[in-house]
């Protein structure tokens, strides 16, 4: 009898415990409310310098951010300039994100969709092959989007894609001041710029594109490389990028990658139209 009881006990107990583990498993992390202060860091191109300077300086002051790697700027002859797919395993290990910024860094409006589909997967393929995780980011080459792009990127399972800061501004050449992040309205695969270091991108639009990061709202900074040895016009010195990051800590901000989003944002939930928040702000430029 006794035997029979302390049977029935615990199975009742392994029960219990199998179950409560189920809904660890199928309960959905809830998303946090959006701090103020929330920067996204985004580093474009897979620049040297990623693995020299910005790695050790963002591991210093604890940042995360995301690496966009492509092979189409030269990434496979120059090794000089350019991460090797070695590098950014290693940036994978240290715990950044590495997104996908296509295999030929072509502009996506001007690529039949097939072929699109086969540059962003090519990305995909070569991270898998070096166990990286497959990447949930994406960025736009030359900050070139439409909606075809958009398409292709859902169907491969992108989460998040970031783009400039065009058509609702002109693209600066050199640097400017972009749009904060609005996840209430901005399509998940369309998140533009906040800021985008350049010669014409001095300390005080860097302070401004901190600061639009309130109410709701995400700062998400496009940097390249620090310095940008092949590429001036979007160059940044790396005390500079240092003073960004003191100014970071010094403000108390929550530092995050692209794929961190998902702890505040729903990726699934973009607005039916993507570009409908983009049109929307055009039509009221016109307005004003
Ligand atoms: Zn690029």
């Amino acid at each position: 009898m006794r035997h029979t009881f302390v049977i029935r006990a615990s199975s009742f107990v392994i029960c219990l415990l199998v179950s409560l583990w189920l809904n660890v498993l199928s309960a959905a992390e809830p998303l946090k409310p959006i701090p103020d202060h929330l920067v996204v860091l985004t580093f474009d191109d897979g620049n040297k310098s990623d693995i020299e300077v910005v790695a050790p300086l963002l591991a210093k002051y604890g940042f995360g951010a995301t690496f966009f790697v492509t092979e189409g700027l030269g990434a496979e002859k120059d090794k000089k300039n350019f991460l090797t797919w070695e590098e950014i395993q290693r940036l994978d290990k240290l715990g950044f994100e590495i997104g996908n910024h296509t295999r030929r860094h072509i502009d996506v409006t001007q690529q039949p969709r097939d072929q699109l589909d086969a540059d962003v997967g090519y990305i995909d393929e070569q991270c898998e092959n070096r166990g990286i995780p497959k990447p949930l980011s994406f960025c736009y080459p030359g900050y070139r989007h439409n909606l075809q792009a958009v398409e292709v990127l859902k169907k491969r399972g992108y989460k998040f894609a970031r783009r400039g800061y065009e058509p609702e501004m002109k693209q600066e050449l050199e640097g400017g001041r972009g749009l904060a992040y609005d996840p209430a309205v901005d399509h998940p695969l369309l998140i533009p710029t906040t800021g985008a270091p350049g010669p014409k991108f001095n300390y005080d639009d860097f302070v401004w594109s901190v600061d639009q990061a309130r109410d709701g709202k995400i700062c998400v900074l496009t940097f390249h490389g620090v310095p940008a040895r092949l590429h001036p016009w979007v160059n940044l010195a790396p005390t500079e990028f240092e003073r960004y990051l003191r100014y970071l800590k010094e403000k108390d901000c929550k530092v995050i990658a692209v794929r961190d989003l998902a702890h505040y944002v729903d990726p699934t939930k973009g607005a039916a139209d993507p570009y409908a928040e983009i049109q929307k702000r055009l039509k009221g430029a016109k307005k004003s």
